[in-house]
């Protein structure tokens, strides 16, 4: 008997959950992607996300192909390929583990119905989180909306999956069907934007258990002070990993486990962001787009500046530490979170942008564009969603700059123009224009967005919007 294994963001071999069921049932395992960018709605994959998922299927294939299978790819409509390929291939079963998008639940759920109805066994499994987004709900029954309580929760009721190592040969179908080829897809960007990415990073399973094993051999010990310093290597940098699955969370909690660090519970709290994140997504559907605060949906956004957006996204709005982000993001396809927060805050409090504008950038630019933790991070820097920062708490980036980038290492390396300046003209370096012009005659003299007066602009609409409620 056979089976179709419908690889999504699951891209991995060991904790497998779809994998290890057709293994179970004793049905020989069809491996197979779908590429249906459409059927995502209006978040369909940005150009970074394309450009790690060429690399992560063409992992997977190897690894399958080294192991007697190999993986087929086809173009959607997805219940289409599925209904035709379970015929073809004679499959009784198709498996596969769950997505959280909102398009994504609303597909996976129309076609597990109509596979069903035509007599197959169609079974979806948990491969991405450590709960399930509706596992955890307050006493009345309702969803979380605050990260505490809802992390409390899930300690008391602490259950992991068992960790399942990959198989070390499997079955294949002889010959047909084939599907197309990886580069049919055209998942690369044209220019060769992402040349530089993969100097920082190796997409698949393999390069997932690699940066583990280097987080927890190295940063882990320090990171509760390091995960905020962009200047180090601090963080595990696993975000575009997880977000393919090619790890799973509980694989990464169990490596922790065996090293047993003081650090470990602020790291495993991290990734019970990222499960509050998709909880959120789950329960309210809407806030990709809308605010989850709805007091919000009256604030008084300064109109939709093309100019001061585009100096932005080009990392030349003259504050060093937020060029330096965008820089780092458009070079590597990541950015410290530390500096998503100095960015994002830049864009939503001094420029008073809307939110959605800084999410579209970062869903097109990052290798670990996530709907549910995209959604959640700029929400919660624009104070407009979820156990958000409150919107008058306006983050000055020189302070943060001095702070966590104390000897403007971070700054000097993305912004390489402004490295000839003394460290404490790095952070502001409008305030010495003489030395700037010398130094960096083509570095925006000073900020586009002033930031006192930016910062007053900015709680004056809050102050506004409050009075008004
Ligand atoms: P580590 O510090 O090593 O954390 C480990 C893992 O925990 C991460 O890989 C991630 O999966 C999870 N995690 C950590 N912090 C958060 C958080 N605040 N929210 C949710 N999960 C978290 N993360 C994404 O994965 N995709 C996004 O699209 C994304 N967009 C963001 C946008 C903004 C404006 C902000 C402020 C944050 C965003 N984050 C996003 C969260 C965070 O910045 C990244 O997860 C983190 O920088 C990834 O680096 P790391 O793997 O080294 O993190």
């Amino acid at each position: 008997a056979n089976a179709l294994v419908w690889f999504r963001n699951d891209l991995r071999l060991s904790d497998q959950p779809a994998l290890a069921a057709a293994l179970a049932a004793g049905q020989v395992p069809v491996c197979i992607y779908i590429h249906e960018p459409e059927e995502e709605g209006d978040w369909a994959p940005g150009a970074a996300s394309d450009a790690w998922r060429h690399h992560s299927l063409a992992a997977l294939d190897a690894d399958l192909r080294e192991r007697g299978s190999r993986l087929r790819i086809f173009r959607g409509p997805s219940r289409a390929v599925l209904e035709a390929l379970a015929a073809a291939c004679d499959a009784e079963a198709v498996y596969w583990t769950r997505r959280y998008e909102p398009a994504v639940e609303r597909r996976d759920a129309t076609i597990k119905r109509a596979l069903r109805e035509q007599g197959l066994r169609a079974e979806s499994f948990n491969g991405a989180l450590m709960f399930e987004p509706w596992q955890r709900a307050t006493k009345q029954g309702d969803p979380y909306r605050v990260f505490t309580p809802f992390w409390r929760s899930a300690l008391a009721n602490w259950h992991m999956p068992a960790t399942i190592d990959a198989p070390r040969s499997l079955p294949d179908l002889d010959g047909d069907p084939d599907g197309i080829a990886l580069e049919q897809l055209k998942l690369r960007p044209a220019r060769g934007w992402d040349a530089t990415f993969w100097d920082h990073w190796i997409p698949g399973e393999a390069g997932a258990h690699e940066a583990l094993d280097v987080f927890v051999d190295g940063a882990l010990r320090g990171y509760r002070e390091g995960r905020d310093r962009p200047d180090q290597v601090g963080t595990s940098r696993l975000s575009p990993h997880l977000h393919f699955g090619e790890i799973a969370p509980w694989r990464v909690v169990s490596a922790l486990e065996e090293v047993r660090t003081a650090a470990n519970g602020a790291y495993v709290r991290e990734l019970g962001w990222r499960e509050f994140a998709h909880h959120l997504l789950h329960h309210f559907p809407h806030t990709p787009e809308g605010n989850f605060n709805p007091r919000f949906d009256d604030f008084a956004w300064a109109k939709r500046d093309g100019r001061t957006l585009e100096a932005w996204r080009t990392g030349r709005t003259g504050v060093p530490i937020v060029d330096a982000g965008l820089r780092e993001l458009w070079h590597t396809g990541w950015m410290h979170n530390r500096v998503r927060m100095i960015v994002a805050s830049y864009l939503c409090k001094h420029m008073r942008q809307h939110w959605r504008e800084g999410a579209r950038w970062f869903w097109d630019t990052l290798v670990d564009a996530d709907l549910a933790n995209n959604t959640l991070g700029w929400q919660w820097v624009a104070g407009t969603g979820a156990d958000a920062s409150p919107y008058f708490r306006v983050f000055n980036p020189v302070t943060q700059s001095s702070k966590f980038d104390p000897d403007g290492r971070y700054v000097a390396r993305w912004v390489p123009e402004l490295a000839g300046l003394p460290v404490s003209l790095r952070h502001a370096p409008w305030t010495d224009p003489g030395k700037l012009r010398r130094h960096a005659p083509d570095y925006p003299p000073h900020p586009i967005a002033d930031l006192a007066a930016g910062r007053e602009a900015a709680l004056a609409a809050y102050r506004a919007l409050k009075d008004g409620a």
